[in-house]
């Protein structure tokens, strides 16, 4: 059967809510054994409820904080033993608070680096041995069109770590090729997520203007291209930089943008 997921061991950082849950939904509605980890426990157990009632041949969740080393490789040893191995790692957890350039003070500027950029090589770094194992090991790092493509006043910490797990990523996958692991990223254009719907009203609506599809992705239109690139279909495909975004990053002037 083409894109068949069901035999996969997953990892989804991040997995108790957004893009995360909603790459977990979508190997879990293809019949994976899905593992989710994150911060807060009470996220974490819904989650669980939601993947096994969409399909998951098993749940596994870990709390751990990704921007702490020690939590990492703690949490990704009690994956690998309770799922009994690992084929994909989805390296998604992140988190995007505003700062302007004018203000942002260093210990801003270290959370960002620390949770986005550290807690990605963290993950990668320690999940590396049991997908070399799997001989059909996949990392997908979420990433942004924000800083990899596009700017966005406010932002830019968050963008520098951006494009920072891209550039990563691209020697990330020649290190990890000769053990048969790909390592892909999707970016993510604006996806209507729990922490999205915090950035209020007013960025949304502007945001829904600026997609030329004329709305904001959904989670599992994430998930679903997550779940491409773990198939064995795209076995060929490493170091790619794949934008989700419904036509965001096209126009070159609002005008671009038909109704
Ligand atoms: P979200 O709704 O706020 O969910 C973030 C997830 O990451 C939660 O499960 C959260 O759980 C977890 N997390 C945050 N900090 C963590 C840490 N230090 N250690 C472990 N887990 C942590 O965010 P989202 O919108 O889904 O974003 C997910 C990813 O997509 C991020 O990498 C973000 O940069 C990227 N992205 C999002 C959009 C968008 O439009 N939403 C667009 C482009 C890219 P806890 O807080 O309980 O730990």
């Amino acid at each position: 059967m083409l894109f068949d997921l069901a035999d996969r061991r997953v990892l989804v950082t991040g997995g108790s809510k957004g893009i995360g849950l909603g790459i977990a939904t979508t190997f879990a509605k293809a019949g994976a054994a899905v593992a989710v980890t994150a911060r807060g426990e009470a996220d974490l157990a819904a989650a669980a409820e939601r993947l096994a009632a969409a399909g998951a041949s098993e749940v596994v969740t870990v709390a751990a904080d990704v921007a702490d080393r020690a939590s990492t490789r703690a949490m990704i040893r009690e994956v690998v033993e309770r799922l009994g191995g690992l084929d994909v790692l989805c390296a998604n957890a992140g988190v995007f608070p505003e700062a302007s350039l004018a203000t942002m003070t260093e210990e801003q500027l270290d959370d960002v680096v620390a949770v986005n950029l550290k807690g990605t090589v963290w993950s990668v770094q320690a999940a590396a041995p049991a997908l070399a194992i799997s001989g059909r090991g996949r990392v997908i790092i979420t990433s942004s069109i924000t800083g990899a493509i596009t700017g966005y006043p406010g932002w830019a910490h968050y963008g520098a770590t951006k494009a920072a797990q891209l550039g990563f990523m691209r020697t990330a996958a020649l290190e990890l090729a000769p053990h048969g692991i790909t390592v892909n990223a999707v970016l993510p254009g604006n996806v209507l997520t729990e922490g999205l719907v915090g950035m209020g009203e007013g960025y949304l609506a502007a945001m829904t203007r600026a997609v030329p599809l004329g709305r904001l992705g959904t989670p599992e239109e994430v998930g679903a291209t997550a779940a491409f690139l773990a198939t064995t279909e795209a076995g060929y495909l490493t170091a790619q930089a794949i934008v989700v975004d419904g036509g965001q990053i096209l126009p070159e002037t609002p005008e671009a943008i038909l109704a």
